[in-house]
C-alpha cells in the first residue's frame, strides 16, 4: 500500500471518502491509471482500489502519478479475479496485495491464457453471427491490458450491431446466448488462497449482479466462508435498500467483513467514483483487517 498521510496506522477510515473497485484501460475501464487517479483526486477520494480484471499492470503507472504529483491519495493494490463456481462466473477482489507476488503472478499468468483462448472462440463465434474480424478489433481496443466481453461489446456497439453494451451481452456474448463461451477460469478456492498468499483479503464483487436466488446467493456465500473469503461488497452504487439489508444480513450471520466500491469503468451519468458510498453503522469494514 502507498499513503501518503498516516490515519492507516489505526485503521480507522470512516470519515474519509473510500472506493475500493475499480477499473482503468489495463482491463476494460476507459481512462489510463494516470486519467483514473487524477479523477479520483477531482472527486475528493482519500483512497482508492485499482482492481483490473486478472491483472496487476496499472498499479505502478498509477503509484508514479500519485509520487510525481504529490497527491494526498492512498493507493490499494488490489486485482479482481474471474472464477467459476456451479457453472456462474464469480469475481473476487483481492485487496492489499503484494503484486509481485509468485504464486499471485503465475495465476495472472494461467487467467490471461484463458481469457485469450476464450476471446478466439468468442471471435469465432461471432464471425458465424455475421461479424467477421472481430476478435482483431476487440484484441485492438484491449491493446495490451486484459481482454473482456465489454471490448467485444464496444466494438459491437461501434458497429451499430447493437444500440448499448448490454444488448450485446443479450443478444451475444452474455451466458446462455449465441456467441457465449464457457470459460475456464480458476476456482473461488484458489482465487481466495491466492489472494491470501499475496498478503491481501479477498471479497466477493457485486453480489447482486450474479443473478441468483436467495437461495443460491447463500449456498455461494456459504462456500465463499468454508474456502477462507474475508468480505462482501455489500455498498454498491445501483443497490437498493432490500439488497443492502440482505448483504448486511450475510456479512453478521457468516461473520464476514464488508467492502464497497464503485466499479468505476468510465464516466457515466449513473454512477462514478465513490459516489454513494458509506459504510453501514453495523458493518465491519474490510479495512480492520488488511
Ligand atoms: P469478462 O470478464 O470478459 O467476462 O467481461 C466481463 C465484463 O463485461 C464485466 O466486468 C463488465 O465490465 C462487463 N459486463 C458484464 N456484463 C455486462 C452487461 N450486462 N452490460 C454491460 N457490461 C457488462
Ligand atoms: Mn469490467
Ligand atoms: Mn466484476
Ligand atoms: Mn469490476
Amino acid at each position: 500500500m502507498l499513503s501518503t498521510t498516516d490515519f492507516q496506522n489505526d485503521k480507522d477510515l470512516s470519515n474519509l471518502r473510500v472506493d475500493l473497485h475499480s477499473h482503468t484501460n489495463c482491463s476494460d475501464g476507459a481512462l489510463t491509471p494516470q486519467e483514473l487517479i487524477e479523477r479520483a483526486v477531482n472527486f475528493q477520494i482519500d483512497v482508492l482500489a485499482i482492481t483490473d480484471h486478472d491483472t496487476v499492470s496499472g498499479l505502478d503507472s498509477a503509484k508514479q502519478t500519485i509520487l510525481d504529483k504529490n497527491i494526498p491519495l492512498t493507493l490499494i493494490d488490489g486485482i479482481e479475479i474471474s472464477t467459476e463456481w456451479q457453472g456462474f462466473e464469480i469475481h473476487i477482489v483481492g485487496l492489499n496485495i503484494d503484486p509481485n507476488n509468485e504464486a499471485l503472478l503465475s495465476l495472472i499468468e494461467q487467467q490471461q491464457q484463458r481469457r485469450e483462448t476464450r476471446a478466439i472462440t468468442m471471435g469465432e463465434k461471432l464471425t458465424k453471427c455475421g461479424f467477421p474480424d472481430i476478435y482483431q478489433q476487440a484484441k485492438a481496443l484491449a491493446g495490451a491490458g486484459s481482454i473482456t466481453r465489454a471490448h467485444f461489446a464496444r466494438v459491437l456497439l461501434q458497429q451499430g450491431a447493437v444500440s448499448k453494451m448490454q444488448a450485446a451481452f443479450d443478444k451475444y456474448i452474455g451466458k446462455g446466448n449465441r456467441a457465449y463461451v464457457k470459460p475456464n477460469w480458476c476456482s473461488i478456492e484458489e482465487a481466495v488462497a491466492i489472494i491470501h498468499a499475496a498478503g491481501g483479503v479477498a471479497v466477493m464483487a457485486h453480489p447482486i449482479r450474479y443473478d441468483l436466488s436467495t437461495k443460491w446467493l447463500r449456498r455461494l456465500i456459504v462456500h465463499f466462508k468454508a474456502v477462507a473469503g474475508d468480505g462482501l461488497e455489500v455498498v454498491l452504487p445501483q443497490m437498493n435498500d432490500a439488497q443492502r439489508k440482505l448483504m448486511l444480513s450475510f456479512c453478521l450471520e457468516y461473520e464476514l467483513h464488508a467492502s464497497m466500491g464503485s466499479d468505476f469503468h468510465q464516466p457515466s451519468r449513473w454512477s462514478d467514483l465513490g459516489r454513494n458510498l458509506r459504510m453501514p453503522e453495523h458493518a465491519k469494514p474490510i479495512w480492520q483487517i488488511w
